[in-house]
């Protein structure tokens, strides 16, 4: 079990225009050792320990020395720690601290590898940097993932395949999706409010998460979180952008209607169509407010389910006296 502790901008020693970790992490101010005894007070059985929220690499050394020293009291419950942290600065003291630690994860933020991008999102760092700090990190013996968004300024189809195909040169272990978010208070609001950025459509958003989210799974790698972290907080400052508490389940949905498509496309002219499916995965045939349903009856096709012994993500599809079936992820 992973336990979460946030550190809002801790190391931030530049603030990317999106970012607001005081909401997203609705941390409520607490100072650190205390949201640490917190978390790990009460708890008797193993755990780990997630430090996210911040850029870990940009704290100075003593800072660092001194974050874990509060997990001292804890280290008979805390087996391990995981982080997520922008690429820069990479020091050799930093990953030394790190190691002594028991730090096995290290989640590297890379939002885009369009260095143009990453330059107005104010990140600090170029596309070179991440290959720097993955090679290096790797030799160093941890385990690593990557953390992705899509939906940025300027960002085009171009970006999202760039992402693919580094995504599938690196083979991070797993993966997070994060779709932009405008929150007030940002930079990028203040862009957005004075007419300097316009989002794209929300399926638009939506796609680009399914041709990253597909690509991964497709070449085993794990896809641990779509969206943001639903709190209050980030529904009240939420301003524009492609926040949808279930955009996880949004983008699956979107990746099964895909895949029945492609099936149906093997079809002649189907009509009523019965999918045999694995019960949990009827919510992504019908999609979110029966979006599924809607998009093929708009095609002149109406769908019907049964539920069945299926595995997970593999449907056959029924029409006539035609049988075909599929899969939403076709493995590599
Ligand atoms: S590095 Fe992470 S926590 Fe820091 S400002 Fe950027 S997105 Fe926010």
């Amino acid at each position: 079990m992973v336990i979460p502790v946030f550190l809002p901008h801790s190391g931030c020693n530049e603030r990317c225009v999106y970012c607001h970790q005081g909401y997203i992490t609705d941390s409520g101010g607490a100072d650190i050792k205390a949201r640490i005894d917190g978390a790990l007070r009460d708890r008797r059985e193993a755990c780990e320990v997630g430090l996210f929220g911040g850029n870990i690499f940009g704290m100075e050394p003593a800072d660092l020395e001194r974050l874990f020293s509060f997990f001292a009291p804890y280290k008979d419950v805390v087996k391990g720690f995981r982080l997520s942290t922008k690429p820069v600065p990479l020091r050799d003291d930093a990953i030394d601290i790190l190691k002594r630690n028991g730090v096995r994860m290290i989640e590297l933020g890379i939002p885009t590898f369009n260095d143009a991008i990453l330059a107005a999102l104010n990140r600090a760092h170029t596309a070179k940097d991440l290959f720097r700090a993955f090679d290096r990190l790797l030799g160093e013996g941890f385990r690593l993932a990557l953390q992705f968004m899509v939906g940025l300024p300027g960002e085009t189809m171009v970006d999202i395949e760039e992402t693919v195909e580094n995504m599938v040169r690196l083979r991070p272990e797993y993966i997070r999706i994060y779709p932009l978010v405008i929150l007030r208070n940002t930079p990028l609001y203040r862009l957005h409010e004075t007419g300097g950025f316009t989002p794209i459509a929300f399926d638009e958003a939506l796609e680009r998460a399914a041709l990253i989210y597909r690509r991964a799974l497709e070449e085993g790698i794990d896809v641990v979180n779509v969206g943001l972290t639903d709190n209050e907080l980030v529904r009240e400052m939420v301003a524009g952008g492609f926040y949808h508490p279930a955009f996880g389940s949004l983008v699956q949905s979107r990746i099964f209607r895909d895949a029945l498509g492609s099936v149906l496309g093997e079809i002649e002219g189907p009509k009523e169509v019965t999918v045999v499916l694995h019960r949990n995965d009827i919510p992504l045939l019908v999609g979110y407010r029966r979006e599924n349903l809607k998009h093929f009856a708009s095609l002149g096709i109406a769908l019907r389910w049964e539920p069945s012994g299926a595995e997970r993500g593999r449907f056959e599809v029924v029409s006539g006296g035609e049988r075909v079936t599929g899969r939403m992820i076709q493995r590599r």
